[in-house]
C-alpha cells in the first residue's frame, strides 16, 4: 500500500482511554503511516486532565478538547463549575471544546423501556459549553445526532459560534442542509465502509466541510471487526470518501487534512 503522498489526521479519538503503552504504539505507528496529529476528546473533569496530559507529552500531535460527554448521568454543579473553571484557567494553551451534546442514545433507551427521561438538564448543560466556545473562540466537538442536532444547531445560532464539528453525525435531510449553510462541519467514521445511510451522507455533504475520525476505541464491524481501533483506520475513510466523491484519494486525503486544520490550528 503506497501512502507516500497521503497525510492526514484523525478528528476524533478517546485517546485517553488506551493503555499508556497503547497510547505510545497507536501515535507513533499513525504518524509513520502518515496520520500526523489527532484530536484528543474528554469525557468528563477527570479525562480532560488525561487529555491535557497526554497533549504534554505528545505536543506535535495531540490536539486536545476539554468537555462532558452527554451519555452519562448530569453532573453535579459543583462538578460542573469545577471542569468550567479549570478549562477558563487554560486560556492561553491551545485546545478546543469537547465532547459535548446530547445523550440521544441514552434517552432513546430509556424510553424504549418505557422509562421517561429528563433532557431539558442536558440542553442546559451544552448551552453552557456552546457559550465557553463563544467567549474562548474556540472549536466545539458535538455528539449530536438525528433530531438532537436541531436543538444543538439552535444553540450554535444562539451564540454565534461557526466553528462546530458535529462528530459521527446522522441526521434528516433538513438538519443536513442547515448544517451545510451555516458552515459547520462533521467527520466520518470507519463505519462508512459499510454502512450506506453514512454513504449516502457522504454524497450529499460538500467534502469542504468533512473531516475523518475512529472515534477509538469504539469498535468497529464490517473489515474492521475483531480489531482495536487504530488511527491509521481513517486512511482506509479517506479511500471510501474518494471513490464516493469520484475524485483520486490523494485529492480526498489533502481537501480532509486541509479541512482538519483550518478548524481546529
Ligand atoms: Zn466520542
Amino acid at each position: 500500500m503506497h501512502n507516500n503522498f497521503i497525510r492526514a489526521m484523525d478528528a476524533h479519538i478517546h485517546l485517553d482511554q488506551y493503555t499508556p503503552e497503547d497510547q505510545q504504539k497507536l501515535l507513533s505507528e499513525a504518524a509513520a503511516a502518515g496520520v500526523s496529529q489527532v484530536v484528543a476528546v474528554s469525557m468528563r473533569y477527570d479525562s480532560t486532565l488525561a487529555t491535557h496530559a497526554l497533549a504534554q507529552a505528545y505536543p506535535e500531535q495531540v490536539i486536545p478538547a476539554y468537555g462532558f460527554h452527554p451519555e452519562q448521568p448530569l453532573p453535579s454543579e459543583e462538578s460542573i463549575a469545577e471542569l468550567l473553571h479549570w478549562i477558563r484557567e487554560h486560556q492561553d494553551e491551545r485546545f478546543a471544546i469537547g465532547e459535548v451534546g446530547l445523550p440521544y442514545y441514552n434517552r432513546i433507551e430509556a424510553e424504549a423501556t418505557g422509562q421517561s427521561f429528563e433532557l431539558e438538564g442536558y440542553i442546559k448543560l451544552l448551552d453552557r459549553f456552546v457559550q465557553l466556545a463563544h467567549e474562548l473562540d474556540r472549536p466545539i466537538v458535538l455528539h449530536a445526532v438525528y433530531e438532537d442536532a436541531d436543538i444543538a444547531c439552535d444553540l450554535l445560532e444562539k451564540h454565534q459560534v461557526t466553528r462546530a464539528h458535529f462528530h459521527w453525525f446522522k441526521g434528516a435531510p433538513h438538519t443536513v442542509d442547515r448544517m451545510i449553510r451555516n458552515g459547520y462541519f462533521i467527520s466520518i467514521t470507519p463505519d462508512v465502509c459499510y454502512e450506506s445511510e453514512i454513504q449516502d451522507l457522504v454524497r450529499a455533504y460538500p467534502i469542504e466541510q468533512l473531516m475523518v475520525e475512529t472515534d477509538g476505541p469504539w469498535p468497529f464491524e464490517g473489515p474492521f471487526m475483531g480489531q482495536q481501533t487504530h488511527p491509521k483506520m481513517v486512511l482506509d475513510v479517506i479511500r471510501v470518501i474518494a471513490d464516493l466523491k469520484s475524485i483520486p484519494v490523494t485529492d480526498a486525503a489533502s481537501i480532509l487534512y486541509n479541512n482538519t486544520v483550518k478548524l481546529y490550528t
